[in-house]
């Protein structure tokens, strides 16, 4: 509730900010989504009122709506309408006009005429009408749309909401032509208003900015200095050059041999701007071969989110989230809205082998139905403990079918992050006995983007280049029995780091 507060308060400001620009004359002509001094961007709900001067300067156009009665729609709103009703024609989707343009007057004869009705009486009237000068309709801007099915109109709003297939193809459209859906689900705290499907709420240019924000056009405009804009500086382009440049620095022992290939693609997740900089979220692909020995040998390869901060249209440094425990919870820091990191975190980026990735992923975050062969992919299984709180070494273990590999932080780190430098120190060969299946299906969290809390210890699971995280506490007696049988005490490695 505070936050609600602290965005009308914000809101506040910026409609007065509004208003008073829009009387200078040769301001409105630079503002964006503003011409003939109409801002396309204008706040009305029950806190903010239609600007006075609004009915002066809108210019509204007559049409018909589904009835053939005629209707009014502010000029440039209804010629977009036209556009996206013809798009949707092609995919077999008839929208309709409903209800659009109502005056002040006209809202105030209907509140009028509601509230004398005895059937519905001054509390439905309150629930369902809005406020003479608090409706959006009053802006020309807000279309109410029915659909037309089989020759039948639907224009009922229960009717309407369950039309769900048919207003999933609607919404993904309205961007494209300047509307914005503006009562969505789930946001009656901000919006004031219950899920509408079918209002729509033209804005010009900048729809397709809120679109991407998820966020509701409250939101969007109380955050207005944070936001997405388009790659017009191609960025993303830029983000791929700079890694190109760091690879030629680096990994030149790749370089020394004959041969070297470094291949890098992306998907690109939107940009934004904050202040002075600039940030492109990507999903990036990068791989390296080289030839050594007169075979084509695999370099670096990784999949993964990355985060570039520009300045000045320059990269001033990347950054990705941290694998295991934190994974979430960094990629949430590094998002700058709900809506991104909830991309990331979903993302299913086709530069990966996602089919598979997925299958796996859906086992693994059901421990139980785990078996060997699931974690075992080329004959081998990927696993690391690594401890919390965070002095302790990480260990990484590769386990064979036949032998096991272990590694620990290399000696002389110094403190420097290290854990991406483990070092090979102790090589074991032998039989391997344990079943790690076991340790897995008895962890307290198979799946750590799902764990609210992070346990101690973790067990990270890999096959071939994807790590799965599974957490445990020290106390899985599973994991105890093995980390005895390999000779690994946790509790010495902590006090050894210290
Ligand atoms: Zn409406």
């Amino acid at each position: 509730m505070k936050k609600n507060i602290l965005i009308i308060v914000l809101l506040s400001f910026l409609v007065l900010f509004a208003t008073s620009c829009g009387s200078k004359d040769v301001k409105e002509t630079k503002e964006k989504g503003t011409k003939r001094g109409l801002d396309y961007l204008v706040l009305v709900n029950k806190q903010h009122k239609l600007p006075d001067d609004w009915e002066k300067k809108v210019e509204l156009k007559e049409d018909k709506d589904a009835w053939g009665d005629k209707v009014l729609v502010e000029k440039e709103a209804l010629k977009e309408f036209k556009k996206l009703r013809e798009a949707l024609l092609k995919e077999n989707v008839d929208i309709e006009l409903d209800s659009i343009y109502r005056s002040v007057k006209e809202q105030q004869n209907l509140w009028d005429e509601w509230s004398k009705d005895p059937k519905k009486g001054p509390e439905y009237v309150k629930k369902f009408v809005a406020v003479p000068g608090y409706s959006e309709h009053h802006t020309g801007l807000a279309i109410d749309v029915c659909l037309k099915k089989n020759g039948k109109i639907i224009a009922d709003n229960d009717e309407m909401i369950a039309e769900k297939k048919i207003f999933a193809k609607v919404h993904k459209k309205l961007a494209d032509y300047g509307f914005i859906l503006r009562y969505p689900e789930g946001k009656k705290e901000i919006t004031g208003y219950e899920y509408e499907p079918w209002h729509f709420r033209y804005v010009g240019e900048e729809a397709k900015k809120i679109e991407l924000t998820g966020l509701t056009l409250e939101e969007y405009l109380a955050g207005s200095n944070e936001y997405y804009i388009n790659d017009n500086e191609k960025l993303y382009d830029k983000a791929i050059e700079y890694l190109k440049e760091e690879d030629k620095k680096e990994n030149s022992k790749y370089k020394k041999e004959d041969y070297y290939k470094f291949f890098v693609t992306y998907d690109g997740l939107g940009i934004t701007k904050k202040d002075k900089n600039k940030y492109a979220y990507m999903w990036i692909l990068k791989e390296s071969h080289y030839l050594k020995d007169k075979k084509v040998q695999d370099g670096e390869s990784a999949s993964m989110f990355y985060k570039f901060t520009f300045k000045d249209d320059k990269v001033v440094k990347y950054e990705n989230p941290e694998e295991g425990g934190h994974y979430t919870k960094s990629i949430k820091k590094m998002s700058i809205d709900n809506k991104m990191s909830e991309k990331i975190l979903k993302y299913n980026s086709k530069l990966s082998n996602d089919k598979e990735v997925k299958k796996y992923y859906e086992k693994v975050s059901n421990p139980k139905k785990l078996t060997k062969r699931d974690i075992m992919g080329d004959n081998k299984l990927l696993f690391t403990i690594s401890k919390r709180n965070n002095k302790c070494v990480p260990i990484s273990l590769n386990v064979y079918d036949s032998k096991y590999e272990l590694y620990t932080e290399y000696k002389d780190c110094k403190g420097k992050l290290c854990n991406d430098k483990l070092e090979y120190t102790k090589k074991n060969t032998g039989k391997y006995t344990y079943d790690v299946i076991k340790i897995i299906k008895n962890s307290k969290n198979a799946d750590l983007l799902l764990a609210k809390e992070l346990e101690e210890y973790e067990i990270y699971t890999g096959k071939n280049d994807y790590v799965y995280m599974m957490s445990t506490g020290k106390d899985n007696k599973y994991l105890k029995d093995f980390l005895k049988e390999i000779k690994v005490d946790l509790d010495e490695c902590a006090k050894k780091s210290k």
